[in-house]
């Protein structure tokens, strides 16, 4: 046969896309009551703006939204006293499937003056009343005048009837004839929760069971300069009422280049197991979206608590769209920005107020710097640093402070850090004796946080304090005289070589200060940190890699002395194994049987 050519469109049933819907339109099938409600709140907003357009001229009224559940009729009604429809109109926003009557409002409106704030966005929400109902019925009565109340229903097939009703009042009754298999929603707790959970911030009063359950003004909708810190710890608890109270809070306040508004609170860490529990909520024109605001909120802000609301996020997407999402990036970016100015004025304005929170709030700079170079610019100038003696300096302060005694010959700056001060505190006690300074860095993130100093930082090295003897530690070039020959050192090496023997070490006589230990075993910071990643499980190549301790002698102690000295061998070996036992104890590396064999070896002493 052959082929003419054609064109034409391509016709998709109806028939076949109803029940798709009802399975996929939302996997939560308690949704509809948020969509229904949310188109009631709609409708309410309408008219307020089309009276204050004076399109309207009658009365407002109450204009407030009941939800009503009968038990006994197996329904519930979502009733608002709103725009309504006439026949017509239902024919084209209801009949006719994703075609927005939310959207062709707002551009219809969008150039008079204030936002319309309309929730509806995709045509659909109506929809979801089928996920539930086997039938559903409106009854409507529009606001226009001389307007004939009209009844649709359908029972959730592609047919429907329209008729007229008797309706007095403006507004609109949508009532939902609950299916068998979601009989789950004819209770009054369900419907109370899912209000709960969706509703409580919505701008229109929601009345169910006889009682408003909303706050028409939730706090982040005012302006910050009418909000006093009572106010924002007291909405705080209301969000999250087992909480401590936050250490403080941003309010944000966008509407260009996309809308955002929320309020963002640092909470207290006790615990990382805590950090997750209480999450950010996400609005959109005050209706409760999801607490799952991965990909809009910058992965590190994950940690605060908060709300955001913001129309411009999509909402009905999966996570993948949501990632590719170009408002999705600006708002992530935003937030980051604004998390950074803020964090930077409070350090400005209140320097020991900041410093009395560090502890808690380090933990999101540190997290930000670590995972967002943009971040990092911003808080390279307000993150802080404390050493063991606990005070703080930004990095630029601290290299100030460091610089003149602590730069090796490379002419590169060493900040020393500890991570277990108690540990570490010999050579902690070594570092002072030279004047040095020691940051503790013993915080969970820290290890990356060092990490990512040293890629930043110029001209600089970070060891811990324990990574090697003294002077090598921050290598001035000095040459310390030994009061050793050569054949005596060559010979104490050998003598320790073969008493320890033990190929792991690296052996070596040095000339340390005469208050330094007789020993000291130190392993260098490359080697720790390989350690250290083999043992997180990255970098398997290392994990078989021996790891090799320097062992180095202290050529200027008397005890050395003595061992270089002494002619009885079992002597000898008994001050060698005492010298290195010693050197293991400063670091935590003696157990078991050695620790035991140390013990017994000190005890003969006082015999
Ligand atoms: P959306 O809200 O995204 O526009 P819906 O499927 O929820 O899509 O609703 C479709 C349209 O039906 C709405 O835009 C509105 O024009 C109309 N509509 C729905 N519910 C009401 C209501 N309670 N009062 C007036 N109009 C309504
Ligand atoms: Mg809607």
């Amino acid at each position: 046969m052959a082929i003419t050519g054609e064109k034409g469109n391509i016709s998709i049933h109806t028939e076949n896309i109803f029940p798709i819907i009802k399975k996929f339109l939302y996997s939560d099938h308690e949704i509809f009551l948020r969509e229904l409600v949310s188109n009631a709140v709609d409708a309410s907003q309408k008219i307020k703006r089309l009276s204050s357009l004076g399109e309207f001229n009658g009365e407002l009224g109450d204009l407030k939204v009941t939800v009503t559940l009968d038990e006994a009729a197996k329904t519930i009604t979502v009733s608002d006293q709103g725009i309504g429809m006439t026949a017509e109109e239902i024919k084209k926003y209801i009949n006719q499937i994703a075609f927005s009557g939310a959207t062709e409002f707002v551009e219809k409106y969008k150039d008079k003056g204030q936002d319309a704030q309309i929730i509806g966005n995709f045509g659909l929400g109506f929809y979801s009343a089928f996920m539930v109902a086997e039938k559903v019925e409106i009854i409507t009565k529009s606001y226009q005048e001389g307007a004939e109340p009209a009844r649709w229903v359908s029972e959730g097939t592609t047919e429907f009837e329209i008729t007229t009703a008797d309706k007095q009042e403006r507004g609109t009754d949508i009532i939902l004839h609950i299916a068998e298999d979601s009989k789950e929603f004819l209770d009054k707790f369900r419907i109370q929760s899912i209000l709960n959970k969706y509703g409580k911030f919505l701008p229109v009063p929601i009345e169910f069971d006889g009682k408003v359950i909303n706050e028409t003004a939730p706090l982040w909708t005012k302006s910050p300069a009418d909000l006093k810190d009572e106010d924002y710890l007291k909405f705080y608890k209301e969000l999250y009422p087992m909480s401590e109270d936050p250490l403080f809070w941003i309010h944000l306040n966008v509407d260009y280049p996309f809308n955002l508004t929320g309020i963002l609170y640092f909470p207290k860490v006790k615990n990382e197991l805590h950090l997750h529990k209480d999450k950010i909520q996400l609005y959109s024109r005050q209706v409760f979206i999801t607490d799952e605001v991965k990909d809009v909120v910058p992965e590190f802000l994950m940690l605060l608590h908060g709300v955001i609301d913001s129309p411009d996020i999509p909402l009905n997407v999966s996570r993948s769209f949501l990632q590719a999402d170009a408002n999705v990036k600006k708002i992530n970016t935003h937030i980051t920005k604004k998390v950074g100015d803020k964090l930077h004025e409070l350090f400005k304005n209140d320097r020991k107020g900041f410093e009395d929170k560090f502890d808690h709030i380090g933990l999101f700079i540190k997290y930000g710097m670590i995972t967002d170079d943009k971040f990092y610019d911003k808080a390279k100038d307000f993150c802080l640093l404390k050493n063991t003696e606990g005070q703080f300096f930004t990095f630029n302060e601290y290299r100030e402070h460091v610089q003149a005694n602590q730069t090796d010959k490379d002419d590169s700056v060493t900040f020393l850090y500890t991570n277990d001060p108690g540990k570490q505190d010999r050579y902690i006690q070594s570092a002072k004796k030279r004047v040095y300074d020691v940051l503790k860095l013993d915080g969970v993130l820290d290890s990356h946080f060092i990490s990512a100093l040293e890629r930043k930082l110029e001209k600089t090295n970070l060891k811990r304090v324990d990574a090697d003897t003294i002077d090598k530690l921050i290598d001035k070039g000095i040459i310390n005289e030994s009061v050793l020959s050569e054949d005596e050192k060559k010979s104490l090496k050998e003598t320790f070589e073969a008493t320890l023997n033990n190929k792991n070490l690296n052996i070596a006589v040095e000339s340390l200060p005469v208050d330094e230990l007789p020993v000291v075993i130190t392993l260098p910071e490359f080697m720790r940190r390989m350690k250290e990643m083999s043992a997180n499980g990255g970098m398997a190549m290392f994990g078989e890699m021996p790891v090799t301790y320097n062992v180095a002698i202290n050529a200027n102690h008397s005890l050395i002395n003595r061992i270089l000295k002494e002619q009885d061998e079992t002597e000898k070996t008994r001050l060698i194994r005492q010298s290195y036992d010693l050197a293991l104890l400063s670091q935590n590396m003696l157990s078991g049987a050695e620790l035991t064999a140390f013990i017994h070896r000190t005890l003969d002493l006082t015999k």
